[in-house]
């Protein structure tokens, strides 16, 4: 099996604000396996916050690149996939890679999509949130517009109060589709972030995700007692290991492929977290069509979706799920359902 792998920067439509930061363009590594005549595509997206670089993930995929050679049945994702894990810690976006690379190959050498593969119905796609970052508020009401055909919408606060209060004033000056908050852990003093929650509850607020900083899960127990919305867990949830201890603490939890190394762990992820009574949702970085549509595979399974990656890019090499009027569309095409421009 040949690994092939080429940085790829992608280029955002809007400058992109979160609670801590705003960028224009998100830094990825474009992965290739061939394999029997057949090309299985991934991608490793990865913003600088998160500590990955192309530089990081050059490193460990040339480090995988003889476990990959090496491999004589490319099925056996549980053997392949937890021994690329125990490579090296961390890299989990470069993981992610691989894992979505090999599915894409497998069900092309199948024949068929992976939604299909773990027996789901195309037609349970979610709707998906489209996200409007933290900026001016004539920006914001541009792209509150420009959000017209989405069912909801996910909005970044964090900042501080007054930026909060100005973000959702601004978006309900132009709409009353239902919004979804993600605070990126920016609100530090759980007395103060009751009293937002309660101030969003009344303004068509679905759910809060990550409020508080990520370590601080009794502080976020006391605020999920007490709140009117469900508190749904990103930075406190990165892998399988971390949805036990967050039992009590969040309502639910976002999955992403570049958090959790890829589909195969996500698929456990979603099984372990309905188990326990949590809601589920997969979101994603800003990704090209190859990792949206990977995860798009398992939207069937979640209650909420946030892969509107791809929509926030301008130099997109893949075609693949789209979304028609906010819901997502899986292409019946086989693996990971992509193909190149
Ligand atoms: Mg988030």
């Amino acid at each position: 099996m040949d690994l092939r792998f080429s940085p790829y920067t992608l280029e955002l439509r809007h400058a992109f604000g979160i609670a801590t930061n705003s960028r224009t363009s998100t830094p990825a590594m474009l992965v290739e396996i061939e394999h029997d005549g057949i090309n299985g595509f991934g991608e490793a997206s990865m913003p600088p916050y998160l500590g990955e670089t192309q530089e990081t993930a050059a490193a460990f995929l040339a480090k995988a690149d003889a476990s990959i050679r090496g491999i004589s049945d490319p099925f056996q994702l549980e053997e392949i996939l937890p021994a690329i894990d125990t490579l090296a810690p961390g890299n989990t976006a470069a993981k992610a890679a691989l894992d979505i690379a090999l599915h894409d190959w497998v069900g092309k050498k199948l024949g068929a999509p992976w939604f299909r593969l773990w027996g789901l119905d195309p037609k349970k796609t979610p709707v998906t949130s489209f996200t409007i970052g933290i900026d001016v508020p004539d920006v914001v009401r541009q792209k509150t517009r420009e959000a017209a055909i989405y069912k909801i919408i996910k909005v970044k606060l964090g900042r501080d109060q007054p930026t909060d209060e100005m973000m959702i004033e601004t978006i309900r000056s132009v709409t009353d589709t239902p919004i979804t908050v993600d605070a990126n852990q920016g609100w530090t003093n759980r007395d103060e972030a009751l009293r937002m929650i309660e101030w969003l509850a009344v303004r068509g607020v679905v759910f809060i995700e990550q409020p508080m900083p990520k370590a601080r899960l009794d502080d976020t127990a006391w605020l999920r007692e007490r709140s009117p919305l469900p508190l749904i867990a990103d930075e406190s949830c990165q892998r399988l290991g971390d949805i036990a201890a967050l039992r009590g603490v969040f309502d639910g939890i976002n999955i992403k492929l570049m958090k959790c190394t890829g589909l195969r762990e996500a698929h456990k992820m979603i099984t372990l977290a309905r188990a326990l009574g949590l809601k589920t949702m997969l979101g994603c970085m800003t990704e090209t069509s190859c990792a949206i549509s990977a995860a798009a595979q398992l939207s069937p399974l979640v209650d909420w979706a946030d892969l509107d990656g791809a929509v926030l890019i301008k130099n997109d090499p893949f075609d693949g799920a789209t979304i028609v009027d906010g819901k997502i569309l899986l292409p019946d095409r086989a693996g990971i359902g992509v193909r190149k421009r």
